[in-house]
């Protein structure tokens, strides 16, 4: 009988300057935000693959652009609880596209 091959996925770590292991966080850019981004704390950055999480986290404040193919925050959170639902979102996006740092 064949064995199965079983293929693992790893986050992938990457030597930073002063040597260490870590992994590298890379952080949303608000230079690069989509463009339906109401104004405020949180944005995406066009990093978006479209994965589809954070509008499952957080269907209030994060929508689809159809036309770009790239999510969008649509309602900034106001309260302390949508405000975590939010950092939900961000600390779950698997490329790092969402920023807490608008304006
Ligand atoms: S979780 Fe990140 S990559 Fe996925 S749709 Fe949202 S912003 Fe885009």
């Amino acid at each position: 009988m064949m064995q199965q091959k079983r293929f693992t996925f790893r986050k992938k770590r990457v030597k930073n300057k002063v040597g260490s292991n870590q992994p590298i966080h890379k952080m949303a850019d608000i230079d690069d935000k989509t463009e339906k981004n109401v104004p405020g704390k949180f944005y995406v950055d066009c990093n978006c693959i479209d994965c589809d999480l954070c509008r499952e986290t957080a269907p209030d404040f994060f929508a689809r652009d159809d036309d770009e193919g790239v999510s969008y925050v649509s309602k900034q959170p106001e309260t302390d609880e949508e405000i975590a639902l939010c950092q939900e979102a961000l600390e779950g996006c698997p490329v790092q596209a969402i920023g807490d740092d608008g304006e």
